[in-house]
């Protein structure tokens, strides 16, 4: 992952992160031009699913599976049995 110095644009070197969260991070950060010198936190967060994950897609299709009444869910056993 490429970081960029906020002051002056040039290539900057993560030194170290500090992970508050599975999904947030601190970002230390110090530019790589020796004439700038500038330290400083960038935030790594997470924004948004492309793919949902296979452990959520299975979890899901689980829960939806023991709301089904039993017949229903024979019917379904049958069902993926021929797939
Ligand atoms: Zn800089």
């Amino acid at each position: 992952m490429r970081v960029l110095c906020p002051e002056c644009g040039e290539k900057a070197r993560i030194q170290k992160s500090n992970r508050l969260t599975n999904s947030v991070a601190d970002l230390y950060c110090a530019c790589g031009d020796p004439e700038c010198g500038h330290t400083f936190v960038m935030n790594l967060s997470y924004s948004h699913t492309l793919s949902p994950s296979a452990k959520t897609t299975s979890q899901i299709a689980f829960n939806l599976v023991k709301a089904l009444p039993p017949e229903q869910r024979q019917q379904l056993k049958h069902q993926l049995s021929m797939l």
